[in-house]
């Protein structure tokens, strides 16, 4: 660009317009074609400019977008780190509180179970006497058989004042 605008060309221009007389029409071509030589190579120098503000900002970007497929790259891997760890500890945390939830369990099975094997001890099977508080078909306010009954979903038959003595206080 600007190859016809050498500054060998304008001062050459320049010459031949200071030769010319002033207010003649040839005065008056040249320094037209001298301001729209000026303004051209002014125009072309913008353009130039954006050209290389053009490039830097490309460059900029490719540089950013280069940065930017790292930063995804190692953000990608952190979140599979992440997210592996935390299935993992998700993983531990259930073991953990469905182990302790077995343990409760199993300590509730095995108490319900003595509880039953007492309570088959005290109350006789089929006449329901009881040997702690020496009532049938039920029992009294103190006597914990009643409460045994209600815990373990026992029911008795017979008049049904196992609930009045379990309740009443
Ligand atoms: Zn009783």
């Amino acid at each position: 660009m600007g190859a016809s605008l050498t500054p060998d060309r304008l001062a050459e221009l320049c010459r031949i317009a200071a030769e010319t007389k002033p207010g003649t029409n040839e005065r008056r071509v040249i320094e037209t074609a001298l301001a729209l030589l000026d303004r051209i190579e002014r125009l072309e120098a913008d353009n130039y400019n954006l050209d290389s503000e053009n490039y830097e900002l490309y460059r900029r970007i490719e540089r950013l977008e280069a940065k930017l497929a790292r930063q995804r790259v190692a953000l990608r891997r952190l979140q599979a780190a992440v997210e592996r760890r935390n299935s993992q500890e998700r993983i531990e945390a259930l073991w953990y509180k469905l182990s302790d939830e077995k343990r409760l369990l199993d300590r509730i099975e095995a108490l319900e179970a003595m509880l039953l094997h007492l309570y088959q001890d005290t109350v006789v099977p089929g006449t329901g006497y009881c040997n702690r508080c020496g009532m049938t078909g039920g029992h009294d306010e103190w006597c914990a058989m009643a409460a045994v009954e209600k815990l373990l979903g026992i029911e008795v038959k017979g008049d049904g004042e196992e609930e009045g003595g379990a309740s009443d206080a």
